[in-house]
């Protein structure tokens, strides 16, 4: 895909501009690893093309080796931002590639490997972001956790901790870190999802994080707005990432992934990238508070 892929220009029907299911069964252990994936996804590395949107600025990313967070990084960078990394050990090699593309146009890629689950390491990695990068204006919460069960009695308390404390802790604890040290026009980023409106039965913390990620978004933005800072969310669909072999679906709904929306197929990361790229630029400059969908035709309402 990436490499094959590349023209994201030409008028086309996006039904058919990038793979369509069925796709193959492919067990991963959480949290997966792009580099594993059949169809390969497309992060943008042969297609996306920076207009200078982002010139000069310093973005952290959280799930920046892979899926919609490597997309997102690789455009700012394309955009010409620098970009810090956070990533959890285990996915060095995904990190690697997208460092070394985002290097690639001359800027900076500082990996942060950690466990977002833990505050100090929160406070630790926003710290290091903004010494390496010498500041921070861009911060994107997007490391994600999803296990599907089947019911409640199958959601073990370790397995709730976990999924509140990596997708709405964390970033609870990152922005408090980060927001003394964001100056005016600086933007936040943080990754909810379609789930939160139309929430699946097979998806009980998960989706309970992602509606309380929209609702902290519009609260931030209330009271960041005060310091010039825009704070938004942006809700995807299906995205064909690590996430959803790797515990997210079972495998059968991998095989049919992205079969249920209008499009009839699943999200590229690279399709998603250019709503991050916005709402961290100054061309958003009036929106705050808001909730950007790329949900294959669902919508969100
Ligand atoms: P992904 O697996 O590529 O990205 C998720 C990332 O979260 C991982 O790469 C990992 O680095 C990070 N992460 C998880 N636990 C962590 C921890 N304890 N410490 C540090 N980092 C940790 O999958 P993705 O689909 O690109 O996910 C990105 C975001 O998009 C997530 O918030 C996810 O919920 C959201 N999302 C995805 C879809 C989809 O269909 N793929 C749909 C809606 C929302
Ligand atoms: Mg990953």
């Amino acid at each position: 895909m990436s490499d094959s892929k590349t023209d994201r220009v030409t008028m086309q029907d996006p039904r058919f501009q990038y793979p369509r299911p069925p796709f193959p069964r492919q067990p991963q252990s959480a949290p997966g690893l792009d580099a594993e994936m059949d169809p390969k996804p497309d992060h943008g590395e042969s297609s996306y093309v920076g207009h200078n949107r982002l010139a000069g600025r310093k973005a952290l990313v959280t799930g920046a080796d892979s899926g919609i967070g490597s997309a997102a990084a690789l455009a700012f960078a394309r955009e010409g931002a620098d970009v810090a990394m956070s990533f959890l050990p285990e996915e060095a090699r995904d990190a690697h590639k997208i460092a070394a593309l985002i290097e690639a146009e001359g800027r900076k890629a500082i990996l942060l490997p950690g466990d977002i689950t833990d505050p100090a390491f929160c406070k630790t990695l926003v710290q290091d972001a903004a010494t390496a990068l010498g500041g921070l204006d861009i911060l994107v919460n997007n490391a994600g956790k999803q296990t599907n069960q089947d019911s409640i009695d199958d959601v073990s308390e370790e397995q709730f901790d976990r999924t509140l404390k990596t997708n709405l802790y964390a970033m609870f604890w990152i922005c408090k870190a980060a927001t003394p040290l964001l100056k005016p026009g600086s933007s936040i980023i943080n990754t909810a999802s379609v789930v939160a409106y139309k929430a699946p039965e097979i998806l009980l913390d998960y989706s309970t994080t992602k509606a309380g990620i929209i609702t902290f978004t519009k609260v931030l933005a209330k009271q960041l707005i005060e310091k010039g800072i825009r704070v938004n969310a942006v809700a995807p669909g299906p995205f064909w990432t690590a996430l959803q072999p790797s515990g997210g679906q079972p495998q059968d709904a991998v095989e049919k992934f992205g079969s249920s929306v209008p499009l009839g197929r699943p999200g590229q990361p690279v399709e998603i990238a250019p709503i991050y790229v916005f709402l961290a630029s100054q061309e958003a400059s009036y929106v705050t508070g808001e909730t950007y969908g790329a949900t294959g035709g669902t919508g969100l309402a």
